[in-house]
């Protein structure tokens, strides 16, 4: 007999999406069933996991807080825990103004959570997961936490130091996640780029590649969150010869001036960035780069600003998002740099670049009217099958849209799709195969 039900609410980023699914692992691996996500559940226990990163998603976290704190103050619900990055940062502040919350815990807390939930934790447990994504794609997270000092951030607060997950727990995980169905497998972590630096005292990336690579049943795996400085030689050699690893990187880049970057303190300037950029392109001729830009930083005045746009027209990234900046308290920006930047041309500034992006984007799509591609497809919506090529990423890139026309294509299968027309982020074509 099922011991009782728990609805995991995750905000943020893909890695709380991973460690929320680490804990439905272990509560399931107890004999409580778990749902993800559900806005209609009669679950009785709700466990929120929070994000703390920027003032929009504190913002969200506290919204999502409050909604379900009142829920169990009218005794709709009978336990509500909160955990993730704002229960990390801010668990003394929570727990005085919401103190209906039966229980806050820290990132680091997998044991604590689950004890306190009644279900005995296993260590065995931590190689296998239960997805919440669809099936036949799931986060691979290779590490927690980050060394990197950047002004802006606050996740090596939160996250603490860089921590590799020992690289045979890895390819366990994707074992696992492989005989569940996976077929595609997405690399995640603060900073992808130094897996292995301190478990191995050397990067290991492009072993866990090959690895990972050596699975049978996954098809395409693609790197997010790499990180410009230290980018390892050996990983563009073997996304340029593994035909497994998708043509496709997920490289933050934040700004292209250099004496943004120097305030930044991102450890690259405008030489090395183009130079990175130019040796994936040359190397990996159709790769498809996809990076976010950091506008608003102090410091940054119009000709620095022009500069970014100026870079944008010339690079042509196939994926672009922007983040303005907010001053997080106890990074270095709070203490040592003035948000001398108004929230108004803050917003200015990232509605010019995603107008500029927008552009770029419904250009790079219209020559691939005619291609043919391998496809993944999602997920039904309305009259059309959606799908996505390598080149781009669940629920962050470019969509293809597939009319159904009375067909039955199995979900979570590849494709090969024709393109026939396009839209500024959306393909429209037809399977031929
Ligand atoms: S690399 Fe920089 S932006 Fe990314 S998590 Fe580390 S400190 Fe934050």
């Amino acid at each position: 007999m099922k011991k009782h039900k728990i609805n995991i609410i995750t905000l943020g980023c893909s890695k709380n999406l991973v460690d929320s699914e680490q804990l439905a692992t272990q509560l399931k691996g107890g004999n409580v069933e778990v749902e993800f996500d559900s806005n209609d559940s009669n679950a009785r226990s709700i466990v929120i996991n929070t994000c703390g990163f920027i003032k929009d998603s504190k913002e969200e976290s506290i919204e999502t807080i409050l909604s379900y704190a009142q829920a169990r103050s009218l005794g709709k619900i009978d336990n509500l825990y909160v955990i993730g990055c704002l229960a990390e940062r801010y668990k003394k502040d929570l727990q005085k103004e919401i103190p209906e919350v039966d229980q806050y815990f820290g990132v680091n807390d997998l044991q604590k959570i689950v004890k306190s939930l009644d279900v005995n934790y296993k260590e065995e447990l931590l190689g296998e997961r239960s997805i919440s994504t669809p099936k036949h794609f799931a986060y691979l997270k290779i590490s927690e936490g980050c060394d990197r000092t950047c002004s802006f951030c606050a996740i090596p607060l939160i996250r603490g130091k860089h921590q590799s997950v020992p690289m045979d727990l890895l390819v366990k995980q994707a074992k696992n996640l492989a005989e569940q169905g996976v077929k595609e497998l997405i690399l995640i972590a603060q900073d992808l780029v130094s897996y292995g630096l301190d478990l191995y005292k050397e990067n290991k990336l492009a072993e866990l590649l090959k690895q990972l690579a050596q699975i049978e049943k996954i098809g395409w795996i693609r790197l997010h969150y790499t990180y410009p400085a230290g980018f390892p030689d050996e990983v563009i050699e073997l996304m340029a010869n593994e035909e497994k690893i998708c043509s496709y990187i997920d490289i933050p880049l934040q700004h292209i001036n250099d004496k943004v970057l120097k305030l930044m303190r991102r450890g690259h300037n405008r030489k090395t960035t183009m130079k990175l950029i130019s040796s994936l392109r040359e190397r990996i001729p159709n790769i498809s780069i996809r990076t976010t830009l950091l506008v608003g930083h102090p410091g940054e005045g119009q000709e620095e600003f022009e500069e970014l746009k100026e870079f944008v027209k010339e690079v042509q990234f196939d994926r672009l998002g922007v983040f303005t900046y907010s001053e997080e308290e106890g990074t270095y920006g709070a203490k040592n740099l003035t948000d001398d930047v108004s929230e108004e041309i803050k917003a200015e500034r990232s509605d010019e670049i995603m107008a500029l992006q927008q552009e770029i984007s419904l250009k790079l799509n219209q020559n691939k009217v005619g291609n043919e591609y391998k496809v993944l497809i999602d997920r039904i919506e309305g009259e059309f099958y959606i799908g996505r090529s390598e080149f781009d990423s669940p629920e962050v890139d470019n969509e293809i849209l597939i009319p159904i026309n009375g067909s039955k294509l199995p979900l979570g299968e590849f494709y090969q799709v024709k393109v026939e027309s396009a839209q500024d982020y959306d393909l429209f074509g037809y399977v031929i195969q």
